[in-house]
């Protein structure tokens, strides 16, 4: 069946092989792993995975027109569920899973996110092994004092250890996209700063970098009314620019921010 790639759905499907076989490898799946894809596609990863033989194997693709290539390759061996995963409900269990994703660009950040409020600390997913836009994955891996530095790297890098794989050139997709990508892996940190609620840092961080050129007195001052008692308590310099402040900072900012709030 010949498969028209749809734009809105950021379809550009991975064909070079030698790929294919590295993500899936980066995974190191046995007959007890549970894996989960987001956005198989044509199930040209599904096709490595399933050849490692996990033990429990969910597809979830939003397009109900790939879904039927899907079941006639992989019925028998994987849960397929024709859903938004935006839209999927909590009650997917993510514990001890390997998830995979060649994201579609357009929703890519907005997947990554939810996967970071959904996992806890009895849901918490093994690995993520995501393929993002190149400018995108430089975004989230970004240090300190660089240009890509910002509310995705600090909200990315707060319960997560991050590794970049490598860039993948256009070449390797049909249709070719016209940027290039980058494969990231993903590992829960084991202890990562406690914040009751990730919708603060989202909150927190919006304010400091919708003002990024500014120095951060202005965005301190939005956020408590005590903003000079609040910098010297975390030995800020009010004079910074928020891309100087390290994440943990901003963690620390936003957990004076919920004390404030309560
Ligand atoms: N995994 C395949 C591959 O590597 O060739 C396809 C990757 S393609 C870049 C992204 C896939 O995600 C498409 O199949 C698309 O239909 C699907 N998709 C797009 N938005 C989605 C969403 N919100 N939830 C689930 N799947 C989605």
């Amino acid at each position: 069946m010949l498969v028209r790639a749809k734009k809105s759905l950021g379809q550009n499907f991975l064909i070079d092989e030698n790929i294919l076989k590295e993500i899936v490898n980066l995974g190191n799946i046995d007959s007890k792993s549970q894996v989960i894809e987001i956005g198989p596609g044509t199930g040209n990863l599904t096709k490595e995975i399933v050849k490692k033989n996990p033990k429990d194997l969910i597809l979830i693709e939003k397009d109900r027109f790939l879904i039927d290539k899907l079941n006639s390759q992989f019925s028998d061996k994987a849960k397929i569920i024709n859903s938004d995963f935006l839209e999927l409900k909590n009650h997917l269990n993510f514990n001890n899973t390997i998830i995979f994703g060649n994201l579609p660009y357009n929703v890519s950040t907005q997947i990554l996110t939810k996967l970071i409020n959904l996992n806890k600390t009895n849901n918490n997913f093994l690995k993520l092994i995501l393929m993002f836009q190149k400018e995108v994955a430089d975004r989230i891996i970004a240090k300190p004092n660089t240009n890509n530095y910002g509310r995705l790297s600090i909200i990315s890098q707060w319960k997560l250890d991050i590794e970049k794989l490598k860039d993948i050139n256009e070449n390797c997709f049909r249709p070719k996209p016209k940027v290039k990508s980058t494969i990231l892996i993903f590992k829960p940190k084991n202890n990562f700063f406690k914040i009751k609620n990730s919708k603060n840092l989202e909150h927190v961080t919006n304010i400091f970098f919708s003002l990024r050129r500014k120095m951060i007195k202005k965005p301190l001052s939005i956020l408590f009314g005590n903003y000079d008692l609040v910098s010297k308590k975390l030995n800020l310099n009010i004079n910074d620019r928020p891309q100087k402040l390290s994440p943990l900072k901003f963690y620390e900012i936003c957990r004076e921010y919920e004390r404030s709030i309560n």
